[in-house]
């Protein structure tokens, strides 16, 4: 059972994240537009523009589905089994809780 000062000290850090991720989804929303057709940019440096738009909406796409999973967490940090495995229901480690705050499963269960 997680104490309620490391619940606060969790919500905070869900919510700093979630800060951090919305930021970063602005970023890589305004990186991952159209690229320019050849004779604009050169033949090598538009396929180098069309890989780093692959990456940054690979990026972006991860962005989006942490911010969700945090959005989750939040809904959930004020109840009694936040915290806990969501498949064996053993308790997650505060350590893993704090690196990721919305992890659901335990550090055997994830692997
Ligand atoms: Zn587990």
């Amino acid at each position: 059972m997680i104490s309620q000062a490391d619940r606060a000290r969790l919500r905070k850090h869900i919510l700093a994240e979630q800060e951090k991720v919305r930021a970063d989804i602005v970023y890589l929303g305004a990186q991952s537009g159209p690229v320019a057709p050849d004779n604009a940019i050169g033949r090598l440096s538009r396929m180098e523009a069309i890989s780093s738009r692959g990456i940054n909406e690979a990026k972006l796409g991860d962005a989006k589905s942490r911010l969700v999973l945090l959005d989750y967490a939040l809904t959930r940090i004020d109840h009694p089994d936040f915290g806990l495995c969501t498949s064996c229901g053993d308790p997650i480690s505060l350590a893993r809780l704090q690196f990721m705050p919305e992890s659901r499963f335990c550090v055997d269960c994830a692997g």
